[in-house]
């Protein structure tokens, strides 16, 4: 795993070690996921760990440096869902098993100055049990631990666990340090401003969509949308799912910004203003727009927001996104 800051992480990651060097042991790493959200919470545990920090850095040449970097420090543990093949299409959840095994790792005592360090990531993973499981440990934290729980959603943690840890808010990377990161990565400009745009300007997540083809296919997405009627909602959810179990949900994501933009643009022109978005389509969505009363298509962008913001665990990728598709074509058939 990558234990380096992403280059708009370092100010953070600076001033964060200070603070978890300060005081308190448990904090909440919180984030967009699609900014390097589980690269910060592993590059703040490395900082932890050094022996030798520098310039808020980790020294890279350390005992405890080379530890991490051949995946076998003494004093780290990092408690992560486990990916199982049958369930692709669910979100793994960290099982009560390996957060028991988490807690009794950290009772030990560390073979280094530095303590010892647990990264939950993600800890939105952590099942009900093992959020409780954890939770009785971050009551009574053994002597020189820390634990860093990595959340792109703070707020649907336990409250008990909320009150107990401090937060540590990632800032966004700008616009210029997600397309220079992106270039620096091989990707040309113009795929990487249109992946930035659907995935609101989080590098990562747009580097998983250039990487999967997924650009490529937003022209023909934007065609069908032009024609609800026959919207094939089918072939959509099969691009998604073919994706695999890396890309599907950045399929998934991908789609659903582009039809949260787009079902703004159709507020947008439905109320006499000009697309932010999707200007050269300003005709079709003009048409479109005219088809709908705006209520339904307030109601409808709103429901989107919702998804977009708060994912839904118990649907496939695939399924959450041709209910979606039905329920655009539906707009249209009232
Ligand atoms: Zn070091």
């Amino acid at each position: 795993m990558n234990f380096q800051a992403l280059p708009w992480q370092s100010d953070w990651l600076s001033a964060s070690h200070t603070l978890t060097e300060a005081h308190h042991h448990a904090w909440i790493v919180s984030g967009r996921e699609g900014d390097g959200l589980s690269t910060a919470g592993a590059a703040l545990a490395a900082l932890l760990l050094c022996e030798t920090p520098s310039n808020g850095k980790a020294c890279g040449e350390c005992g405890s440096c080379k530890w991490l970097a051949g995946d076998v420090h003494p004093d780290f543990m990092r408690l992560a869902p486990q990916e199982s093949d049958d369930e692709v299409s669910r979100l793994p959840i960290i099982k009560i098993d390996a957060a028991r095994e988490a807690v009794e790792f950290m009772q030990l005592s560390a073979s280094t100055r530095r303590g010892r360090v647990l990264l939950v990531d993600t800890a939105n993973a952590l099942s009900r049990d093992s959020a409780n499981a954890l939770l009785k440990a971050l009551e009574e934290p053994p002597a020189d631990t820390r634990w860093l729980l990595v959340s792109a959603h703070p707020a649907r943690l336990l409250a008990t666990i909320r009150s107990r840890a401090l937060k540590l808010a990632l800032p966004r990377p700008s616009r210029t340090a997600a397309l220079d990161w992106l270039m620096g990565e091989g990707a040309d400009r113009a795929a990487a401003e249109l992946a930035l745009s659907a995935t609101r300007g989080s590098p990562m997540a747009a580097f998983g969509i250039i990487q999967s083809g997924g650009i490529a296919a937003t022209g023909d997405f934007i065609k069908d949308l032009l024609s609800p009627r026959t919207l094939p909602t089918l072939s959509w959810g099969a691009w998604v799912d073919s994706g695999g179990k890396t890309d599907r949900r950045a399929r998934f994501t991908l789609l659903l910004s582009l039809l949260v933009d787009w079902t703004a643009d159709w507020a947008r022109v439905r109320s006499g203003l000009s697309p932010l978005r999707f200007e050269s389509q300003r005709t079709g969505l003009a048409a479109l727009a005219e088809a709908l009363p705006l209520s339904a298509a307030l109601s409808y962008h709103r429901a989107l927001l919702r998804q977009l913001g708060v994912p839904d665990t118990t649907l496939s990728a695939r399924l959450q996104l041709e209910s979606i598709l039905l329920d655009y074509r539906t707009c249209f058939s009232r």
